[in-house]
């Protein structure tokens, strides 16, 4: 657990990314024992709320979304260390009492943390009272997607931050990376020479990182309207986890080591093309109360990547998400190359191997390959070696993303935080897209996607087996 005594104030506390994840991940810390020995935990939103109507709202939240019931001593204490500070534009004092109250109470000199959970709209006027205030003086910052929509409002966005916090005291959340099996591709890869002289172009024709989800847009309109698919999963999750997939050994696990090697994946880079991008829309999502009859959002898409660089000239990475799909899932899918021989009938069309990393937490990783089929001909069949979790080791002490996260962010680690030049770096490559972005085509809602999906990964397919 983090040593140093803090004051957490969550901006956005009334929010549903608070009260669905935020709030119930503090409680778990609290109760798995990882908040610091003495804390203090103040909710912010413009709106007005006593401590004990904050309380209640918290215990709602936990009850609803939370692992564990807001009951018992446990309980009592993480509400105990709740209280409510309002801020509006033009008065943030309840929420400087609520402060000083807090900082009263632990004496010393309590770190503080502040987590912006709230609409980006609101991160720059925040941002700018947590200065003038002073309030921002020696503490740390966690910043929530979507970290701009462009090249210009995410260097705009880091203007602001810059401006008040050092780059080491900010911490920009992409909940992908606090995956406990996001994070287990650093150990597969540089802790395994069983895999890592195999990561490379020399041995594996393409990567597939696909993240379907079955729901629709859920009631977002507004939100999903001005964002689509692309900003949403693309800029933000995938690419992170391409970066992971990708990078090479960094010298230590050190947090701007791997951060480094990281961004160096995102400036291998080229710009997307857009000739080699699929945009969809379900059929239906016109109809949704709030969206616009002529809207050309995509609620998918499909891109092939590429990453220029010694290790990956010529694999293809080809990623894929959207909503009203046939399954949700999450999967990385190296496909290898094949021997230099075929000795084994094999109808064309049989993938040869894959090793895919299902990062749906608590996720699992399998080999597919091919082995003989018992019997007196040499006949060959699809066989899997799988790895699960819990048959290997006891997960009862795996977090959740945002939990490690908040956790990661009072122990002051930032490896698992994006950095700004690797964020302006995606929305660089991000640009040619979003400039000349083709047409949306339709798909029905439970399928795959558009039917251009496939020509855009030929001459490989899209491979997803089933939860072993
Ligand atoms: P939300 O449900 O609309 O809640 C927004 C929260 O911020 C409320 O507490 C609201 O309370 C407060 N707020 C609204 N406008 C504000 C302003 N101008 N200044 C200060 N506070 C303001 O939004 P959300 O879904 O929780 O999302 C919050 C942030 O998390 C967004 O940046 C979103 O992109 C990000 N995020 C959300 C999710 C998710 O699953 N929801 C996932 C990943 C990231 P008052 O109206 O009383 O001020």
């Amino acid at each position: 657990a983090p040593g140093d005594d803090h004051v957490i104030v969550l901006f956005g506390a009334t929010g549903d990314l608070a009260r669905r994840e935020l709030i119930p991940g503090l409680f778990h810390l609290a109760k798995a024992g990882l908040l610091p020995p003495r804390y203090r935990i103040i909710g912010s939103a413009r709106s007005t709320r006593t401590d004990d109507e904050f309380r209640q709202l918290a215990k709602d939240a936990v009850a609803e979304f939370g692992l564990a019931e807001p009951t018992g001593e446990a309980w009592d204490e993480f509400a105990s260390s709740l209280s409510y500070g309002a801020a509006t534009p033009t008065d943030s004092q309840p929420l400087l009492d609520a402060v000083a109250a807090a900082e009263k109470a632990l004496g010393g000199h309590p770190r503080r943390l502040f987590h912006l959970a709230v609409p980006p709209a609101a991160f720059t006027p925040t941002i700018g009272m947590l200065a003038d205030t002073g309030l921002a003086r020696n503490a740390r910052i966690i910043v929530e997607k979507p970290f701009g929509t462009d090249l210009a409002s995410a260097r705009a966005l880091n203007d602001t931050i810059h401006a008040t916090f050092d780059e080491s005291q900010v911490f920009r959340i992409d909940h992908f990376l606090g995956k406990e099996s996001v994070d287990n591709i650093l150990a597969l890869r540089f802790a395994n020479g069983l895999f890592e002289p195999i990561w490379n172009r020399d041995h594996i024709s393409h990567v597939q990182i696909d993240v379907p989800e079955t729901i629709g847009i859920e009631g977002r309109a507004a939100f999903f309207e001005q964002t689509g698919a692309f900003r949403d999963m693309i800029v933000t999750h995938l690419f992170q986890v391409l970066g992971f997939v990708a990078m090479e050994p960094p010298t230590s696990l050190a947090a701007n080591q791997l951060r480094d090697e990281t961004t160096k994946v995102f400036e291998a880079m080229p710009p997307l093309d857009p000739t080699r991008v699929v945009r969809g829309q379900y059929r239906g999502y016109r109809d949704e109360p709030g969206v616009d009859a002529g809207s050309q959002t995509e609620t998918f898409i499909a891109a092939r990547v590429e990453v220029d660089n010694w290790r990956w000239s010529g694999v293809p990475f080809y990623l894929r998400t959207g909503k009203s799909l046939g399954q949700k899932r999450q999967a990385i899918t190296l496909g290898f190359t094949e021997p230099p021989l075929r000795m084994f009938a094999l109808d064309a069309a049989t993938p040869n191997n894959q090793l895919v990393i299902d990062f749906d937490d608590p996720g699992w990783i399998a080999a597919h390959f091919l082995a003989k089929e018992p019997g007196a001909t040499m006949r060959l069949g699809g066989a899997t070696m799988t790895f699960r979790y819990a048959d290997s080791f006891c997960t009862r002490h795996a977090l959740a993303g945002y939990e490690r996260l908040i956790l990661d962010a009072m122990l002051g680690d930032q490896s698992l935080f994006t950095r700004a030049d690797g964020i302006e770096r995606l929305w660089e490559v991000s640009a040619p897209l979003l400039d000349d972005p083709p047409p949306v085509e339709p798909y029905s809602p439970g399928s795959w996607g558009p039917d251009s999906t496939d020509r855009l990964i030929s001459p490989h397919h899209w491979y997803l087996p089933d939860n072993p």
